[in-house]
């Protein structure tokens, strides 16, 4: 069997060869305004001979991917949660790093073996950084990653923890981005900012891959946490290549969650245009002002009738209390949104639907958040009749 990649434009259709050099299309790109999404995001394609797996179908040879515990994330139905009875977890939280990110890490660091490149550069404010920073240790590579000097402390420690480079940036995370992509380009080094590296939408996909393995077909509705849209993009492109290579007949409703206070996807799927939003949401890891992969995320949205619901702070702290308490699985405010967004459109969802919640990353990496909905023993006990 033979598969044959190469990178394609999504907006003008040029093809490129699958190597470091190409992150965006170098034809679209040259109209990139400031504060909106980025222009000529690559695609991977796929041409396939013979007898193959759905999971051979990756821009390098499999034999390069590192054996990490990443994916393959346990699919479940959660008896006291909800009384839906095909409402399945996807818990992303059980991955090496504790998000979803590592999807699109392990390919980025496989590709940076491939191409014997020791270097791994991005710009994150939260997970991106650490799961990079933590597969890149497992595969004895560096990390350097641009912070916002504001980023949460939380975040900084999980990738100091690892090992990583990490440079402190005075400013916003536009000027991380930009200060990143300046130095990778400069040492020679691979960036695996979301959205601009291709291979994050690509390694993304891994998800849609192991639902339809997990549920032997595609699932009907796929409820995933929206801030760039790069994560929204994998899941349409897992189902693609499903549907291209004839494994599946359907596309699912996919759902892009996002908080009330950081919509800007949403609000291009109601009127079509991309406005740069202040955001604010305590759910940090869906918190941009400009969507990165705003572009690419709307267009699958408007193609595969996509839907998006909005969620506010509150709506998604009470989901992430009742995903503890009736689950037990402890999902970061990001994580808990597709929980809450499920549980606002779910009237309209069939009896017999096969629905997947995308749970994302795991509540450890926020305890501030979760933190407001507790309430902390004020008294504390020295003998049994104390109590
Ligand atoms: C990054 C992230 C998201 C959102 O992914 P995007 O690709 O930015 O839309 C959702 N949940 C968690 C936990 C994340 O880390």
């Amino acid at each position: 069997m033979s598969v044959q990649s190469k990178y394609v434009c999504s907006e003008c259709g040029k093809e490129f060869e699958i190597t470091p050099e190409f992150m965006v299309c170098t034809v679209c790109s040259q109209k990139q305004k400031d504060d909106k999404p980025l222009k000529g995001i690559l695609e991977v394609k796929y041409s396939a001979e013979g007898l193959y797996d759905i999971e051979e179908l990756l821009p390098l040879e499999q034999s390069w991917i590192p054996d990490l515990p990443v994916g393959f994330t346990p699919l479940w139905t959660a008896e006291y949660l909800d009384d839906h009875k095909q409402l399945y977890l996807k818990d992303d939280t059980s991955n090496l790093t504790g998000s979803f990110k590592d999807r699109a890490s392990i390919l980025v660091a496989a590709f940076a073996k491939k191409h014997n490149i020791k270097e791994i550069v991005l710009a994150s404010t939260g997970n991106a950084g650490s799961s990079m920073a933590g597969i890149a240790a497992a595969c004895g590579l560096k990390a350097t990653i641009f912070l916002p000097k504001n980023a949460p402390k939380a975040k900084m420690v999980q990738a100091l923890q690892y090992g990583a480079n990490v440079i402190s940036v005075d400013g916003n995370y536009d000027l991380a981005f930009d200060l990143s992509l300046e130095y990778s380009k400069k040492h020679k080094l691979l960036s695996r900012n979301t959205a601009y590296n291709p291979l994050t939408i690509e390694g993304k996909k891994s998800v849609s891959i192991e639902l339809f393995k997990q549920l032997g077909d595609a699932p009907d509705y796929v409820f995933v946490p929206v801030g760039d849209g790069v994560i929204l993009s994998g899941v349409y492109k897992g189902f693609k290549d499903l549907l291209q290579f004839g494994f599946i007949e359907k596309m699912p409703t996919v759902v892009a969650v996002q908080a009330e206070g950081s919509a800007a996807i949403h609000d291009a799927l109601q009127d079509g245009s991309f406005k740069k939003v202040d955001a604010s949401t305590l759910a940090d890891s869906i918190a941009v002002d400009v969507p990165r992969c705003g572009y690419y995320a709307l267009k699958q949205l408007q193609k595969y009738a996509g839907q998006s619901v909005l969620v506010s702070d509150e709506e998604i702290l009470m989901a992430q209390k009742e995903l503890s308490e009736k689950a037990g699985l402890f999902a970061e405010p990001a994580a808990a949104a597709s929980y809450a967004g499920y549980k606002k459109t779910k009237k309209a969802i069939d009896r017999d639907a096969k629905v997947v919640l995308l749970i994302t990353g795991t509540g450890l990496k926020d305890i501030d958040a979760a933190s407001r909905m507790l309430e902390f023993p004020q008294e504390h006990v020295k003998t049994i009749e104390d109590i």
